[in-house]
This record gives C-alpha cells, sequence and structure tokens, in this order.
C-alpha cells in the first residue's frame, strides 16, 4: 500500500474541490493553496492547506515542502514558482507543459510541430486596428481575435465579424497578449478527456459540448450521432496533441467537428476539464479519481474509463439574482436520475459557474428527457 502520501494542489475551486473528494475516499491528503475557506478547502479538515494564491512565489514554495507531489487545478498558475520548486517535489504535469498550454498562442505553435490540425491563425504584436485589418484579410471574416493568456469562459475572445468591428475588438482586449483565428464552421464540438500515466496515454470516449456565449452549457457522453470511427480518431487526435506534453494527470482537449467530418483542435487544458464532470457518474474512474492515480503512479485499468450509462451534465451559471443557482440545484431534487454537484462559491455573479447536474439513463433519449425540464428552468434564469 502506498504510504500517506500527501497531494498538494494549486487551486481550491470546483475542480481543486473534486479533487479532493477523489483524495479523500484514498486516504490521501490533499493540501490546498488558495484562500481560506475556498470550495476544496471546505470538504478537508487538517493542518496542510496553505493561505495565498498559486500566483504566489513565496506561497508555493511553502505548499512545496508539505507534499510529495503537486498538481495544478488550473494553468494560470506562477510556472516559474514551479520551475523552482520542482528539484524538490513532483510536479505533475510539467511546469513546462503548463508554461507551453498556458499561453494559447504559444500552446498552438507547440502543437504545430507535431502535426496537430488546427484553425489557422495569426499573432498580433501591435494590437493596433491596422494590424488586426491585415490580419483579417488573411484569414477573412469572421474572425476570432482571442488573448494569448488568462483565457476561460470565452473571457478572451471576441468574434470580429467585419472590418467595422476591429474598433470594438480591440477596446475590449487591447491590454492583452493578441493573436486571431480563422473562424472554424463546425456543426459539432467534441472534447476527450486524455490521462497521461508513467508509460501511457489512455482517453475517455468522446463526448459532444455545447457552448452558450462560448461558456460550456451541457456534455452529452458519448457524443450524439457521431460515427464510432470519428469517436476513435478524436480519441486518437487527443492522445496525440496530449503526447506532445511532459508530466502525468489529466488533460482536457476540445475539437471542432467540421462539415467534412474532420477535426480540428480547438485548444487543450493541462488538467482536469469541465468537459469531464460526467465521469464522476458515467464511468468507474472519474477524471478526478485518474488525475490523482496518474501522478502518484497508481493503476488505471483502461476499462475503468468506459462509459457505464448515457449521461448528459448541465452547468448551473450564476444567472439574473444571487441564488438564481440554488432555484436550479432545488429543481433538480426532483428529477430521477440527477447528481447535483454545488461547488459553495458563495454568492453568485452572472456568467459564473456554480455548480452542474448530471443525469445517466440506459438510453441517452431517456437521459435527454429526464434533464430537458431542468434545462428549460435554467433557461429561464439566465442574465
Ligand atoms: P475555456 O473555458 O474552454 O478555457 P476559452 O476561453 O479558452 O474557453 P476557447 O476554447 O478558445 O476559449 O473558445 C471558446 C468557444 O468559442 C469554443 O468552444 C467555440 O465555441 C468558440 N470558438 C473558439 N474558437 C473558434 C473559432 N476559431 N471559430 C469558431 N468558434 C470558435
Ligand atoms: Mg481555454
Ligand atoms: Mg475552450
Amino acid at each position: 500500500m502506498w504510504n500517506s502520501p500527501k497531494v498538494g494542489i494549486l487551486g481550491g475551486g470546483q475542480l481543486g474541490r473534486m479533487l479532493v473528494e477523489s483524495c479523500n475516499r484514498l486516504n490521501i491528503q490533499a493540501n490546498v493553496l488558495d484562500a481560506e475557506n475556498s470550495p476544496a478547502k471546505q470538504i478537508s479538515f487538517h493542518d496542510g492547506h496553505v493561505t495565498g494564491s498559486f500566483k504566489e512565489r513565496e506561497a508555493v514554495r511553502q505548499l512545496a515542502k508539505s507534499c510529495d507531489v503537486m498538481t495544478a487545478e488550473i494553468e494560470h498558475v506562477d510556472t516559474y514558482a514551479l520551475e523552482e520548486v520542482a528539484s524538490q517535489v513532483r510536479v505533475e504535469p510539467s511546469w513546462q507543459a503548463i508554461r507551453t498550454i498556458q499561453n494559447k498562442f504559444n500552446q498552438k505553435e507547440h502543437l504545430r510541430k507535431y502535426g496537430i490540425p488546427m484553425a489557422d491563425h495569426r499573432e498580433l504584436v501591435e494590437n493596433t486596428p491596422e494590424e488586426l485589418a491585415r490580419v483579417g484579410e488573411q484569414l477573412g471574416y469572421p474572425m476570432m481575435l482571442k488573448s494569448k493568456t488568462m483565457a476561460y469562459d470565452g473571457r478572451g475572445n471576441f468574434r470580429v465579424n467585419s472590418k467595422a468591428d476591429i474598433p470594438e475588438a480591440l477596446e475590449t482586449l487591447k491590454d492583452r497578449p493578441l493573436y486571431a483565428e480563422k473562424w472554424a464552421y463546425f456543426k459539432m464540438e467534441l472534447a476527450v478527456m486524455v490521462i497521461k500515466t508513467k508509460d501511457e496515454v489512455l482517453s475517455y470516449p468522446t463526448v459532444e459540448t455545447v457552448q452558450e456565449d462560448s461558456i460550456c452549457k451541457l456534455v452529452y457522453a458519448p457524443a450524439r450521432n457521431v460515427p464510432e470511427a470519428i469517436n476513435e480518431q478524436a480519441q486518437a487526435l487527443a492522445r496525440k496533441a496530449v503526447s506532445a506534453f511532459e508530466g502525468k494527470g489529466a488533460f482536457g482537449v476540445e475539437m471542432f467537428l467540421l462539415e467534412d467530418n474532420s477535426l480540428m483542435l480547438c485548444e487543450l487544458a493541462s488538467r482536469i476539464h469541465n468537459s469531464g464532470h460526467y465521469t464522476i457518474e458515467g464511468c468507474a474512474l472519474s477524471q478526478f479519481d485518474s488525475h490523482i492515480r496518474a501522478i502518484m503512479d497508481l493503476p488505471i485499468p483502461a476499462k475503468s474509463l468506459e462509459i457505464r450509462q448515457p449521461s448528459v451534465m448541465l452547468n448551473i451559471i450564476g444567472g439574473a439574482t444571487p441564488d438564481s443557482h440554488l432555484k436550479a440545484a432545488e429543481y433538480a431534487l426532483s428529477i430521477p436520475n440527477a447528481s447535483i454537484h454545488l461547488y459553495s462559491k458563495g454568492a453568485a455573479k452572472p456568467g459564473r459557474k456554480m455548480g452542474h447536474i448530471t443525469v445517466t439513463a440506459g438510453t441517452m433519449h431517456e437521459a435527454e428527457t429526464m434533464i430537458q425540464p431542468l434545462v428549460d428552468v435554467v433557461d429561464e434564469m439566465r442574465a
């Protein structure tokens, strides 16, 4: 048996909280670095947590002293701090992987060398209207202007429909490092959770994600009406992309399925991912279980990553009032087969992920039918 290992987690939001749930079931102590009373700390009582931010060098040093292996629930961490402590503690995935991935432009430049298909893109260096207009001529309209760094939930993206949108796009994003992407005319968005272990690259089945205002709203696992060949090709593409990075653990890979059934990578994350929440109820090992096992070199039977029952996951996002997410959760209490996850983040802000609900059933149609009334409730409470 393992000898009371301790995992250090940078970040104690909902992803950290669900990692702690997995650690708790294996008697693994998870030391969380984040603000006091962050969602992950609320469910883990011991004196090993560190108060501070995953962007503070000193706080990361302190966490490194108290754990055997360190990981992160978010890619926007101080990778220079991780580089420094990597001589004292194992860091998974590697700080190099996190550093490259946290800058979406560098991530894509790196993946290009491995032949991963992606939307054509151009770096901006001046962030001026003239420069963006030149890029617009090369990529065509619409195009997506994107922040290279600190992007999440579409905060960092601006759809530029024509030259006329350039001033507003730059007004919104000009203080950030930028690149622009050719529009991807996808018929569906797909995602695959990849688990990199010490000697294998495993994947969960391909799921379908639905984004609303660039925020993930629904996940269908497995993806609906997607032929087996595409399910396999998407998993293979995701594994190939993740193989381009050093280190162990879960990686979330987002892809576009185009009209001609070809696949393109949208982006990847060096961590557990919203598109993999369905695995908690849908699979024998959740993405959080697998991540912890991977970073601790514990066995992961590939069969445990298969989907046991079709699942639909719905995000509960902060709505018009501070408690609208609670109304959605309350409604979900009466839905058969619905598992409710509230993240205990306090008062909701519009657009903030406050929880999620997963419904599993014998068939996808059944799962969809059971969750539909809840989707309607969530649609009504939107800000
Ligand atoms: P996340 O919360 O997943 O980290 P993010 O803020 O990093 O998101 P992206 O994943 O790059 O942003 O984009 C968010 C969504 O915007 C995508 O899921 C897709 O719906 C849309 N999108 C992004 N790039 C393009 C593109 N080139 N063409 C068309 N739509 C796009
Ligand atoms: Mg992203
Ligand atoms: Mg994304």
